[in-house]
């Protein structure tokens, strides 16, 4: 088994960079504190204990939020990579590993088939968006940003830290920003940014970017492309629905793009990334401090980011799982893409034949995430069903997720007092391959856990 193998692995690794540093006098590692190793092994057996408190989010019968461990190779590699415990920061603070995140970087970059860009590693989605937005407002200052009403929460706070305003516009049943209605707030003039969501956090929606950039031509605003969680979907953005396939195609024209590592690219958390197009932004950075030791000429990671010290071990880990499953088309990974898109469009094919349940009325899933409600004469009634069928699956095993959306969207009325209120529907992230084969099981826990609750 490879999984097997890994310890013996990152074993053999670790030697290897011992002998890295052979030349280096011996020395005596200090005790820090009284560790011995017995008195380690109880903690560690205790740490172990601990974790079982979780949801088992490597197990295909996990298919709630946008969880999974990463890929052995990039826990090996970071493992191996704390022996230098590297900072990005500056190429004094990890040599290797700056090298290591621009090369990792570029092959980002090169799924959106940017050969020229400025762009590097963030703590995550968040901050990456962080400092999308604030060059936004760097080039366009006060110009109002707007995104989709289903674009990632941080949006709006993200725009209320950099005092920039934002505005939400409409999505459509689709979950997909309405054209009509950015149009709107288009005409009203002062918009400097759009933000398109190309993977949407609620319900994997993909705006319908290659109309917007139509409107750019007309209005002239910068686009920023969310890709944090749908980014790695380009690669198969051939076997996608039309809209979709569009939008992908697109994506190589908006000026900034987020896309996340730590969701589809196998690393563990702490990892997102940020890319511009055009690399003359980096001159929004410079910046001027007493302590930092760029002590040589070249491009210090520190000089074109946010963030001061970041993890060379996130870069590490992420060029060591990128030269063992290349981000192509075509390629392992990809594939592993796909077998993820099938099981959500697997998934949906069985809910709409099933009359208990209700699926989005404007398309099927457009990635691998999908949402549906329990059908009921009121909102409320399928809002209470959805919490019961996701409770009565969770003793079955079987983890999905809750998420709110509009009842209009899957054909079921809302309540007349609340007109403008959501209903609570299901939501499953089918993002690791498994769930492929693991699909008639969860059917099976899912239908006897909807038996129960609806009859
Ligand atoms: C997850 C996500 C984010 C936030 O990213 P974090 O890595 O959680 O900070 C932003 N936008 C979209 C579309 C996302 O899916």
């Amino acid at each position: 088994m490879l999984y097997d193998s890994v310890p013996k692995l990152f074993a053999q690794a670790a030697e290897k960079l011992e002998a890295e540093f052979e030349k280096l006098p011996k020395f005596e590692i200090a005790q820090d504190g009284c560790a011995t190793v017995e008195a380690m092994a109880k903690v560690l057996a205790e740490t172990a204990h601990r974790l079982g408190d979780n949801y088992p989010y490597f197990h295909p019968l996990y298919a709630g939020q946008m969880m999974r461990p990463p890929h052995p190779i990039a826990r090996a590699a970071y493992a191996l990579a704390m022996k230098i415990n590297p900072n990005n920061h500056a190429r004094d603070g990890g040599r290797a590993s700056s090298v290591m995140e621009i090369e990792a970087v570029n092959q980002i970059a090169a799924i959106f088939g940017w050969k020229e860009h400025l762009g590097h590693l963030t703590s995550g989605g968040t901050f990456a968006n962080l400092e999308a937005l604030w060059m936004a407002g760097q080039l366009r200052p006060g110009e109002r940003i707007v995104g989709s009403e289903q674009a990632h929460y941080t949006h709006q706070r993200i725009s209320g830290v950099l005092k920039l305003e934002y505005k939400a516009i409409a999505a459509d049943g689709a979950g997909r920003m309405r054209l009509d209605a950015l149009e709107e707030e288009l005409r009203r003039g002062g918009v400097g940014t759009v933000v398109a969501t190309l993977g949407t956090t609620a319900m994997g929606a993909v705006d319908p970017l290659d109309e917007i950039l139509e409107l750019k031509k007309k209005y002239g605003f910068r686009v920023h492309v969310d890709a944090a969680y749908g980014g790695y979907f380009k690669l198969i953005e051939k076997s996608l629905e039309a809209p979709a396939r569009r939008a992908y195609a697109a994506i190589g024209r908006a000026d900034s793009i987020v896309i996340d590592p730590h969701k589809h690219g196998l690393q563990p958390f702490g990892c997102g990334c940020v890319l511009f197009k055009d690399p003359s932004v980096g001159r929004f950075y410079k910046h001027d401090s007493p302590y930092t030791y760029f002590t040589s000429n070249e491009l210090h990671l520190g000089e074109i980011s946010l963030e001061c010290s970041r993890p060379g071990a996130a870069a590490v880990a992420l060029w060591a799982t990128e030269r063992l499953l290349p981000p192509v088309a075509g390629g392992e990974f990809a594939q592993g893409l796909e077998k993820g898109r099938r099981a959500a469009l697997d998934l949906d094919r069985r809910l709409r034949a099933e009359a208990r349940f209700a699926s989005l009325t404007a398309s099927a899933p457009e990635l691998d995430m999908v949402v549906w409600a329990v059908r009921a004469d009121s909102g409320e009634e399928a809002s209470e069903r959805a919490q019961k069928v996701f409770d009565a699956s969770a003793r079955r095993g079987l983890h999905l997720a809750l998420v709110q959306l509009p009842g209009s969207w899957f054909g079921i009325p809302e309540s007349l007092e609340k007109a403008e209120s959501t209903i609570t529907c299901l939501r499953s992230v089918l993002m690791k391959p498994e769930h492929e084969a693991w699909l008639n099981e969860i059917w099976k826990r899912l239908s006897e856990a909807c038996e129960e609750v609806v009859g």
